[in-house]
């Protein structure tokens, strides 16, 4: 086999033929990385989906939390409620029986007014206990019907998280195949042409070898002076192009 650059010395026209051999290696490599890319971006893609499952179950755990909060705070308030009322009835025995063991009618008008005030008390605090036990019986159904949500929207997710899970262990099986075939390819490109090459790449994260269109680079045009093109048909060298960074090949 003739070497490239003394074919290239002896037939000029014929080497812009063809294409370099290390060429055509490095765009088998850049094929590759491009199909990790798409792998990645499909397996990037998943992350919204879950975020939404996520959120879906999130709006009803957390109102459930927040249910379950307040019966906690409504409990202890009827707790103190029924303290309160209990005390006021003890109020009311003591006015009754003071009440029943007066002995002048002056007695019995100041004992009346008393009993009468306890009384009061007693009404008030029980209607109070009342009122928070309704909030609290309240709660109690919210809890059970948000708890009834909650596992309602977990068994709708089970499909979808499992149709998810399934999907990122098929991408991440490919996308170990794909850096196992990548290695390969990578192997028949030339050391500095593939290091050259993964330093633009890894910044470009997309193609990053480009062929020359006539004269110019095919991706942003701009014009490449004779001599480096000569070069870069000559030696299957690669050039970076000074209007948009990517790696040039001359492909004709
Ligand atoms: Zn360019």
């Amino acid at each position: 086999m003739i070497h490239e650059a003394l074919r290239a010395t002896l037939f000029p026209a014929l080497s812009r033929m063809v294409m370099h051999p290390d060429v055509t290696s490095l765009l088998a490599v850049q094929h590759d990385d491009l199909g990790i890319y798409a792998l990645e971006a499909r397996l990037a893609s998943l992350a919204p989906r879950l975020a939404i499952l996520e959120k879906e179950r999130a709006k009803v755990s957390v109102a459930l939390e927040r249910a379950r909060k307040a019966t906690e705070a409504e409990e202890a308030r009827h707790r103190e409620a029924r303290g309160r009322t209990e005390t006021h009835r003890q109020l009311l025995e003591r006015s009754q029986r003071q009440y029943e063991s007066v002995t002048s009618p002056r007695e019995a008008t100041a004992a009346l007014t008393q009993l009468e005030q306890t009384k009061r008390m007693v009404d008030e605090s029980e209607r109070d206990a009342s009122h928070v036990q309704g909030r609290v019986n309240e709660l109690r159904h919210q809890i059970a019907d948000l708890e009834k949500q909650l596992a309602d929207v977990e068994a709708r997710q089970v499909e979808a998280r499992s149709s998810l899970d399934a999907d990122r262990v098929a991408i991440e099986r490919e996308m170990s195949d794909a850096r196992t075939k990548r290695e390969r390819t990578a192997d028949a490109v030339p050391r500095s042409m593939l290091h050259t090459y993964d330093r633009v790449r890894t910044r470009r994260r997309s193609e990053t070898v480009f062929p020359l269109r006539a004269q110019s680079c095919s991706a942003c045009d701009t014009a490449i002076p004779t001599q480096r093109r000569a070069a870069m048909a000559a030696s299957g060298s690669l050039e970076m192009c000074e209007g948009c960074g990517v790696l040039l090949y001359a492909a004709e």
